[in-house]
């Protein structure tokens, strides 16, 4: 078993030097940016390590290769190969249509209960931004992976289930919902599953000295879902983190605004302020615990606000096992043209080497990256922005990247 990662007790990784990670490249532009993404990885691990790590990548089938080959988009095998290894990576796969399962993505992270999907904002330079003051973003969510509307609890209006459902809330309350023309959606939010994330998000801001963690909610609408989240959120703080947090309130009303040593301070706002909050004062924010829904519409506005989904990383983490994906979709009009930008698939690589603790490893992927934006050599989407540039293929980019490793 050499070459398995273990866990401790703790939950953290015992990482041997020749680890197995699992790869699935993905569908449309996936072989692209991961033959990409393998040349730039492998080059950092060596040129840290002198030699004495090495990643085993070994493939694992999902999508439409492994439909064309197996008759299955994601076969039980994949999932136990993850379980395993317990640490995996992927591009982006197509969401099959009509086939039931409403997405290979969303089914991955269900099925391995990765109930936190972690997305990070931070301005390289030298990449065109929509925002004034983009050296100023430097932030990460969390965001709720496996409930809220990620259960897909639905029913078509009209249908036998919605007009019950509607007969039920009718007769409950002063409602006098259409039985038979409203459609009907729940967002089931729990106790459990709320806590386990916002301390995931607040063991992360201790662990890496950030400033501060806030909320994300709409509670002040959703009493019971949004709201509570926000509350059992503070919850946590208390029971947990008493002696590493402190809440904004008490901030202000005991210590006038200023942070007492070592404590990071937990804050909240209103899902719809927080996206002015990160426009006009990205500096004020650091990580962000969100449900899955405000979770999913802030981490593209944080994505676009540093560059785009080409550069935007991610990674889907739980108890047991992690996945790191590249946040955009298969592209597939750019299907095999060797095109597009490896960088969000490389950039997620980068936060799987922080996770297995190489981070020697990480630092060399980011700062070649850098270098390369900076001498303006790069993909498509960037060269249409920045004047002067030279514009790359995906492959070229990659070996770019290479050459300026040190
Ligand atoms: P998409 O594949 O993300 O592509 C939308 C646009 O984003 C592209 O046309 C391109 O814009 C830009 N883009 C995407 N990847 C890029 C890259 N690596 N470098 C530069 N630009 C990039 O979204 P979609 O067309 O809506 O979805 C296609 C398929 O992917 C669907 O089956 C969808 O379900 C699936 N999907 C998968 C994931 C995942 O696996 N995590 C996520 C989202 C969607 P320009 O044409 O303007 O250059």
């Amino acid at each position: 078993m050499e070459n398995i990662i273990e866990l401790n007790k703790d939950g953290s990784l015992i990482v041997p030097d020749t680890p197995v990670i699992p790869y699935i490249p993905g569908d449309g532009t996936g072989h692209d940016i991961w033959n990409a993404t393998r040349l730039v990885l492998d080059k950092a691990v060596k040129t840290a390590y002198k030699g004495d790590k090495k990643i085993l990548f070994k493939e694992i089938p999902a999508g439409e290769d492994s439909f064309k080959k197996t008759g299955e988009w994601l076969p039980k095998k994949t999932l136990e190969q993850i379980q395993k290894y317990k640490v995996a990576i992927k591009g982006p796969l197509t969401t099959p249509v009509g086939h039931g399962m409403r997405s290979l993505n969303v089914a991955i992270r269900q099925e391995l209960d990765l109930f936190a999907c972690i997305r990070p904002a931070k301005y390289i330079q030298g990449v065109p931004s929509p925002c004034s003051e983009p050296e100023n973003i430097d932030m990460i969510i969390f965001r709720e992976n496996t409930e809220d509307i990620y259960l897909g609890i639905e029913w078509e209006a009209g249908t036998k289930e919605a007009k019950e459902v509607l007969h039920f809330i009718n007769k409950k309350t002063s409602k006098n919902l259409d039985e038979t023309t409203t459609g009907i959606g729940i967002k089931p939010i729990s106790e459990q599953y709320t806590k386990r994330l916002i301390s995931k998000a607040i063991q992360y801001a201790i662990d890496n000295d950030r400033k501060n963690v806030t909320i994300m909610h709409k509670g002040n609408i959703m009493k019971y879902t949004e709201g509570a989240f926000l509350k059992w959120g503070y919850e946590v703080g208390e029971d947990e983190f008493k002696d590493s947090i402190i809440t904004e309130q008490k901030l202000w009303k005991e210590f006038d605004g200023k942070i007492p040593e070592g404590r990071i301070v937990l804050k909240e706002r209103i899902a719809d302020n927080m996206f002015q909050q990160v426009l006009l004062r990205p500096s004020e924010y650091d990580v962000i615990a969100a449900p899955n829904l405000n979770g999913d519409y802030i981490s593209d506005l944080l994505a676009a606000m540093v560059g785009g989904l080409g550069l935007a990383p991610g990674a889907n983490i739980g108890d047991n096992c992690a996945v790191f994906e590249a946040t955009h979709g298969t592209a597939p009009k750019y299907a095999g043209l060797d095109k597009v930008n490896p960088g969000s698939l490389i950039l997620s690589g980068a936060m799987m080497l922080d996770h297995l603790g190489w981070d020697k490893a990480s630092k060399t992927v980011r700062q070649a990256l850098q270098k390369t934006i900076l001498n303006k050599t790069v993909t498509y989407d960037l060269a249409r922005q920045i004047e002067g540039s030279t514009k790359l293929k995906c492959s070229e980019f990659a070996k770019e990247i290479c050459s300026l490793m040190e």
